[in-house]
């Protein structure tokens, strides 16, 4: 096995392109050994996600191999796996980029104190932000808690340019065994074939998707980007989570266009992605506990039909149950419904928002433990930057005002199709003779609403403003 050789391991970084960790094992001349570890208990792998890992995976080991590379595949504790492999190969050094979820910190910080005490070099770089956690406080020293601020800070800073898109990895002589990536059994969800019709997992599929939007997305996402039922916004979201793009090259991408191409209403997101990244850095906890704690008083109601019936899609608001729906189908929704939905969720049916935030976890194939928690605690009121909490959505006025037409939830509830674009929000206030014509059956073919608004409104201002706000 060759000596002195390279250990890059692999992450949420699967791409060749801007990616520091690969580029400099590449530069030192030396073999160069990529690797991917699968842990157990990831608790931001859900089955959505494992879905697309594969694919992921698939797709660089591929890209790999064009260079004359591999992609060596391992199971376990990192820190153990990596060790062995350090030792089985030889390592001089090994390479990753960094992470910054809960735990990830202090597992890489083992990783490199274990390197160092055996005599292997530890390297770690920045690929999955436009800048680091801790590069970006207040004028007192502080992180940022307030998105507004925090984003015309990072305005203010120049992220580094991407790095080169084609790295050579020099291979060993010899390679180290691998597992089977169809061992690892990724792909057993359900709607695996949907999924398949929707989505191009890899680093070519980020690339191809990111090119279509720059050229018939971009200049219109500032006006397109809340409509559900229009492609206004890029679906860029599972390529960035697992690294087959990186922030640094949609930045340097958008920075060539001119002004006023959507380009600042499009970077104003990857600001919030960053944003939910620092977030959870400074507040690892986040994941499980309100950031403003005079949330623990929140009276949650302990209802396990509601909640199944806003898993399935079923709760009679047809926005919401569009939107589930869609999620189900293709591991996606769209951010407008996103909203809706999770509000609806926390709001008109009182249940804890930890309980939606998991299930969105398991179906989503962008499901990301930073930006999914601050969404989360955003609708739910508790986040650090949050809706005020009685700005409750009315699901069918958001119907009315960002599916007009009716376009996206004549997708995703088929049963609804033949009601009038007037009647098609709120099919309980449709005459029965608009209903029979429609071929409707209310409460068979499509449910009668789980709650009424205005009660289900009152109901969540009361237990805020009796248990949340007491002593403020
Ligand atoms: P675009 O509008 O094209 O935006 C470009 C990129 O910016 C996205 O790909 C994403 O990386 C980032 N971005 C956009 N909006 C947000 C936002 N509000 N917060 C953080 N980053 C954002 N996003 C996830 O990536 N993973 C999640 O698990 C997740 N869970 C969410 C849960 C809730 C309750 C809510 C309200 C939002 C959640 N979001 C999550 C944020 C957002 O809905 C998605 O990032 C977006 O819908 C992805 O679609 P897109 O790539 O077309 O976005």
């Amino acid at each position: 096995m060759a000596e002195n050789s390279v250990l890059v391991w692999f992450r949420r970084d699967l791409r060749l392109a801007d990616n520091p960790a690969l580029s400099w094992a590449a530069d030192t001349g030396r073999p160069v050994i990529p690797v991917f570890i699968l842990e157990a208990g990831d608790r931001g792998l859900g089955a959505a996600s494992r879905w697309w890992l594969h694919g992921s995976l698939s797709a660089f080991g591929e890209a790999l191999e064009r260079l004359n590379s591999r992609l060596i595949l391992r199971r376990g504790p990192a820190e153990r796996t990596i060790a062995a492999l350090a030792r089985e190969t030889k390592a001089g050094a090994i390479a990753w980029n960094r992470l910054y979820d809960p735990g990830a910190a202090e597992r890489d910080g083992k990783v490199e104190a274990h390197c160092r005490k055996n005599g292997v070099e530890p390297h770690s770089f920045n690929a999955s932000l436009l800048f680091e956690p801790w590069t970006v406080r207040t004028a007192q020293g502080s992180p940022y808690r307030v998105f507004t601020p925090f984003w015309r800070r990072c305005l203010s800073l120049e992220p580094d340019s991407p790095g080169p898109s084609t790295p050579s990895p020099v291979p060993p002589a010899s390679w180290p065994a691998s597992e089977a990536l169809e061992t690892w059994n990724l792909r057993s969800h359900g709607r695996a074939a949907a999924f398949l019709d929707a989505w191009r997992p890899g680093e070519e599929g980020a690339l191809q998707r990111f090119e279509r939007f720059l050229n018939d997305g971009v200049t219109t996402y500032r006006e397109d980007r809340d409509a559900p039922g229009e492609s206004g916004t890029s679906r860029l979201s599972p390529h960035l989570h697992f690294g087959e793009i990186g922030p640094r090259q949609i930045a340097a991408a958008l920075g060539r266009l001119r002004e006023g191409e959507g380009r600042s209403a499009f970077m104003r997101e990857l600001g919030w992605r960053e944003f939910s990244h620092h977030l959870l850095f400074h507040n690892p906890d986040m994941v499980a506990v309100n950031l403003r704690p005079e949330f623990d008083r929140m009276p949650w109601r302990d209802d396990a039909e509601s909640l199944r019936r806003w898993q399935r899609g079923w709760t009679g608001y047809p926005l919401v149950d569009a939107g589930m729906r869609e999620l189900r189908t293709t591991g996606w929704m769209h951010n407008r419904v996103r909203m809706v939905a999770a509000s609806f969720l926390t709001k008109h049916l009182m249940i804890d928002w930890r309980l939606g935030a998991e299930w969105f976890l398991d179906a989503l194939v962008d499901a990301d433990l930073a930006n999914n928690s601050a969404g989360w605690q955003w609708v739910a009121g508790c986040g650090a930057d949050a809706a005020p909490y009685f700005r409750i959505f009315n699901p069918v006025a958001q119907s009315r005002r960002f599916d007009a037409g009716g376009q996206y939830l004549r997708t995703w509830l088929p049963e609804l199709r033949r009601l009038p674009d007037r009647l098609i929000h709120a099919p309980w206030q449709a005459p029965p003779a608009a209903l029979a014509e429609a071929g409707i059956r209310l409460g068979e073919d499509y449910p009668l609403p789980v709650v009424e608004h205005a009660e289900a409104r009152r109901r969540a201002m009361d237990a805020y403003r009796t248990r949340v706000r007491r002593n403020l």
